[in-house]
């Protein structure tokens, strides 16, 4: 510990507010320093004088409402002993439901303070009682105090924190009023550079702080917002930048474009042209490759547009420079198909030094954990002499024994599933940072490139290649079409019969477990009532005694398999061996097998966009038409049918990734808390504050480019820290 008080921010509230307020607030909000108090912002505010719509009042949940007293009676018990306090209140709309009763047993003060008339603000939980609204002994706080009136007071918005049903919007908007009015607002030091305040007008901090807990009117709000979501977008952005800046300011050994080399001869070997993009993009990596310091790019496309191809070309220039190049896949399919694929795209040119290969071709090795033994020691040695210029593999390439003559270029396929950590824990085999390629499938808006790869330049594949067949999506409910229970599995024969293959992916593996976590959508109904959900195991039982797939060759692929198992399955399937395969999301990225042109997805609703829309890219990757089927027993106009609504309306993956981000809540995109307590993203929206974030990145730059340490800039700087940790790489690599 530092010998220096602590800063304003850290100070523990039962320092500052009382006993009580502080335990209260740490154990229902998890609150305990001054800066997480002033930092739990309301999620809305009351205007004054405005009721709740109680048609509108959610049931079974803890709301909190304004409503005025239409009547208050007392009366004796029958039952028991004591009082029991009947207070109707009403919005004053004229039709519909318009009233609640609350209830109170041997109520207090209630049947004294809410009189007729009484406005006041009352929280509790909606229960319905003989068809009645009921709220059963509310807390409550009168609204207007005729003693007390003051026309300004009564013209300002009232804070609604999030509140939980022990601590009420109110009691927090006390605590934080108390709080408000005994910091020393001198001790907090200010993030934003007073330049850039004073540029945009911005709140001062105290100002900012005041307005969004106690704020004179809605514009003073909208103020505060303002000032704090540029603050968090500049602590963000920073933070990227100065991490591009380390990244540029590492020496790699460049690997400039060698003429009459492998990549040449592979170019001409092409059976197709490249498309525009592969070829703007490939310029772009080419030149970036001749830097002697390292590439670090994003490369985002369709499933289908080409990456990988973009990618092979990259790894040569690499090698005619005299380096090695790795892929990493995440999983030992995935770096399967992609050890035949480019073995197959290369032919001859990988199998330098062999009988009938080429005498200046390179060696393409395959390292994943289910390579052991003799196999094994012989591929460490191949990647240790140099005689494999490209390394495929799974985590398996992160392992100690891994030692490389001389690696050139890390290609990261399908990033979500990497993390920062093991990027440069690859980064670190090398003897100089290597350059980097992180390709992935799942598009990624603008902003949110901006804010979670901000330390990433980004390229896009926006054309698929010529002569791509599109998908078909439907969106079956059962619900309402009861008959398509039978109809898909004659589809799925009528596909068979034409000799195509068919995908049928379950959201579980089994019925014996819980919900496999991996393969769901986090935030999908939870706590719904649990209707079983199609797993694996289960629907390969039943399709394989279902009479009209009589006869079709099923196969099986989860997770829970071992890899000779999975390895072996996914060999029939591509060689055709198979013609159905159920599975769980393991196939999701990657997998290419161009005469799969039907899937159907089960429970489609437990899945989200963005992993629905990566399945279904799986089918009509050749130049057969593809057909997916969303099947869901969820009722037409349930939420979570949103989802497949959208996925069914196009296949265009930049709109989806925007219809994603609006149906989803914020913190699940960046998959932070949704406490609203510490390092989330709390008031910056990525889609809406596309201008505030450029306008951060921009000021970022300016400040790392004249400051890199931000030696000049510690308040920052120690923000930064405050704000990312303890999350911090946890949050840099979200995808
Ligand atoms: P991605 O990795 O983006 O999913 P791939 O690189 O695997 O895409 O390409 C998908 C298929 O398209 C592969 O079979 C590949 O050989 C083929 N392909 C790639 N580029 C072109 C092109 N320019 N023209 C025609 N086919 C292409
Ligand atoms: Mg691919």
């Amino acid at each position: 510990m530092t010998e220096n008080l602590p800063a304003e921010v850290e100070f523990e509230l039962k320092r500052r507010l009382g006993q009580r307020s502080a335990s209260a607030l740490e154990k229902h909000l998890g609150l305990t320093t001054v800066g997480e108090l002033l930092n739990y912002f309301p999620r809305r505010y009351l205007k004054r004088g405005e009721l709740t719509s109680i048609a509108e009042l959610p049931r079974d949940e803890n709301v909190t409402l304004v409503a005025r007293v239409v009547s208050c009676t007392t009366r004796r018990m029958r039952a028991r002993k004591g009082t029991l306090t009947d207070v109707v209140v009403s919005d004053d709309s004229v039709r519909g439901l318009n009233q609640v009763h609350l209830t109170f047993f041997n109520a207090y003060r209630a049947d004294k303070e809410l009189l007729p008339g009484t406005l006041a603000m009352f929280a509790g939980k909606v229960t319905t009682y003989q068809s009645q609204l009921t709220l059963t002994n509310p807390d409550y706080v009168l609204l207007e105090d005729e003693s007390g009136f003051d026309a300004e007071e009564a013209r300002r918005p009232v804070p609604l924190y999030p509140a939980t049903a022990k601590l009420s919007s109110w009691r927090i908007k006390a605590a934080v009023e108390a709080l408000l009015d005994i910091v020393d607002f001198s001790r907090i030091e200010d993030p934003v550079p007073a330049d850039i305040a004073i540029r945009d007008r911005l709140y001062s901090l105290e100002d900012a702080y005041q307005q969004i807990h106690r704020p004179q009117d809605m514009e003073s709000v909208a103020k505060a917002h303002e000032r704090f979501r540029y603050q968090e977008a500049l602590i963000l952005q920073t933070a990227l930048a100065r991490r591009r800046a380390q990244a540029a300011a590492e020496e790699a050994t460049a690997r400039p474009h060698r003429r009459a080399g492998l990549l040449e001869r592979f170019d001409a070997s092409l059976p197709f042209t490249l498309t525009g993009g592969q070829q703007e993009v490939g310029a772009t990596i080419a030149a970036e490759l001749a830097e002697n310091h390292p590439m670090n790019r994003l490369l985002q496309g369709e499933v289908g547009s080409g990456k990988t191809l973009v990618a092979l070309r990259a790894m040569l220039q690499v090698i005619d420079a005299g380096g090695q190049a790795v892929l990493m896949a995440p999983t030992e399919v995935l770096a399967g198909q992609h050890y035949e694929s480019i073995r197959r795209m290369l032919g001859p040119l990988a199998e330098g030094g062999m009988l009938g290969g080429d005498e200046n071709g390179t060696r393409v090795v395959l390292l994943t954990g289910s390579v052991v033994g003799a196999a094994r020691r012989s591929v460490l040695r191949d990647i240790n002499s140099n005689e494999a210029g490209i390394v495929i593999g799974t985590h398996a390439l992160l392992s100690k024994e891994v030692e490389y003559y001389d690696l050139g270029l890390i290609v990261v396929d399908e990033q979500h599933r990497f993390g920062v950590e093991q990027r440069d824990q690859l980064r670190a085999q090398a003897i100089k940072p290597p350059h980097l390629l992180v390709m992935t499938a799942t598009p990624i808006p603008r902003t949110v490139a901006m804010t979670v790869f901000g330390d990433l330049e980004t390229s896009v594949l926006r054309e698929l290649p010529a002569g791509r067949a599109p998908i078909r999506t439907h969106l079956v409910g059962l619900v309402e079409n009861p008959g398509w229970a039978e109809r898909i599995w004659a589809r799925a024969r009528e596909e068979v019969d034409a000799g195509r293959q068919v995908y049928v992916v379950c959201p579980k593996i089994g019925d014996d477990e819980g919900e496999d976590p991996a393969s769901f959508e986090p935030t999908a109904d939870a706590g719904e009532e649990s209707r079983p959900l199609a797993s694996v195991q289960r629907i390969a039982e039943f399709l394989g005694e279902l009479p009209v797939l009589s006869g079709v060759r099923i196969g099986v692929l989860h997770g829970r398999l071992d890899s000779t198992e999975k390895n072996a399955t996914m060999a029939a399937f591509t060689e055709g061996q198979l013609d159905l395969l159920v599975s769980t999301t393991v196939i999701e990225v990657g997998v290419d097998v161009p005469n799969a042109t039907m899937m159907v997805i089960l429970d489609a609703d437990r899945f989200g966009i963005s992993q629905l829309h990566q399945l279904r890219g799986r089918v009509g990757r050749g130049s057969l038409l593809g057909t997916c089927l969303l099947v869901t027993s969820l009722e037409p106009g349930h939420p979570s049918r949103e989802r497949l609504q959208a996925v069914e309306a196009t296949t265009d993956g930049f709109r989806l990734a925007q219809d994603d981000l609006k149906l989803r809540r914020e913190g699940d995109i960046l998959g932070s808390s949704q406490s609203g307590g510490k390092s989330t993203l709390k008031l910056l929206r990525v889609i809406k504050d596309e201008a505030v974030i450029e306008q951060a990145r921009n000021d970022a730059a300016a400040i790392i480019e004249h400051d890199a340490q931000l030696g000049d800039y510690p308040e920052l700087a120690q923000a930064i820290e405050l704000y990312l940790n303890p999350e911090k790489e946890a949050f840099l690599e979200r995808g």
